[in-house]
């Protein structure tokens, strides 16, 4: 876990024992803030809480941040929410996944929302799109191992298993198979992310790789130039290029094993 060291909790763990209920997926193309079906709000932890220590700090000790306020959300109406609430506060945002960022990006001391996706970590296939759905706080180890057991399919991601999906997509992600299968953003088709427009206002869009797509524009955005630049990617669908698999099969055999 992410932030086990030193006696902390780790952030999933105390995530998970606050109770967080996840809500569900989105249908439509589009959705703007206020359509939220499930818990409205993202728990909000601030300073003052005894939570903030343990989560505010990322997988890399190095950078501590310190946000007025940690969001927890679980759901992408209320990542709508918190954006909103802190663009009309003039907050400035920093999204974090799986902590494991290398530089101080989310912690950097113009943060003043630390929004925190770590318990949106589903994993699972979407037959309407005929592609596998990815929530960013999924670790890679997660991914990995639902994809194995679930289809028998894979991605050429990174090596570490605690590694967030969140930044590790949206910044390319290569690893062991990339040789074989390239990189994982050569496998994404379509990413729900959570961007602000003109008008001010957040809300939720759906970019994909078909050529037609009016955002597709905003899918190539997230082909390797990192997370954070464009929106907050509430999901990622995978499925590779062309007919044949919808994504690389595992290997047969492992040489080097990773425990997760
Ligand atoms: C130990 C270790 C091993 C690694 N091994 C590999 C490897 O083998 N291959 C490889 O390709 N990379 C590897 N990396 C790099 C890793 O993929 C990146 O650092 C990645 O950005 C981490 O993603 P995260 O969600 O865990 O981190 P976070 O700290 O949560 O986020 C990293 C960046 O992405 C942004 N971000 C996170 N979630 C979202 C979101 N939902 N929407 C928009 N932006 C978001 C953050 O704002 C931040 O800028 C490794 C990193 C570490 C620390």
């Amino acid at each position: 876990m992410s932030n086990s060291g030193g006696g902390h909790l780790s952030r999933r763990a105390l995530i998970a024992g606050a109770g967080v209920v996840a809500a569900g997926g989105l249908m439509g193309q589009e959705r703007a803030a206020g359509a939220s079906a499930g818990p409205s709000a993202a728990v909000r932890i601030g300073p003052g809480d005894v939570r903030y220590e343990n989560l505010v700090r990322g997988n890399n000790f190095r950078f501590t941040g310190q946000p007025d306020e940690i969001r927890v959300a679980t759901s992408a109406d209320q990542v709508v929410r918190a954006v909103g609430d802190a663009v009309r506060a003039g907050r400035r945002i920093a999204v974090r996944s799986g902590g494991h960022c290398f530089e101080n990006l989310t912690a950097a001391p113009e943060v003043r929302t630390l929004l925190d996706l770590s318990a949106m970590n589903d994993v699972g296939f979407d037959e309407r799109r005929q592609a596998f759905s990815v929530q960013p706080g999924a670790t890679l180890g997660q991914v990995y191992r639902a994809l194995c057991a679930g289809w028998g399919v894979t991605i050429p991601g990174g090596g570490c298993p605690e590694v967030g999906a969140g930044g590790h997509i949206a910044g390319g992600g290569y690893g062991p198979l990339s040789r074989r299968y390239g990189a994982v953003v050569d496998h994404l088709y379509g990413v729900e992310v959570v961007v602000v427009g003109k008008d001010g206002k957040a809300r939720v869009v759906v970019a994909t790789r078909e050529e037609d797509d009016p955002f597709r524009e905003l899918w190539w955005a997230h082909t390797g130039g990192g997370g954070g630049n464009f929106g907050v990617v509430t999901k990622y669908w995978l499925r590779s290029p062309g007919g044949g698999h919808l994504l690389p099969p595992v290997p047969r055999n492992m040489v080097q094993h990773v425990v997760f």
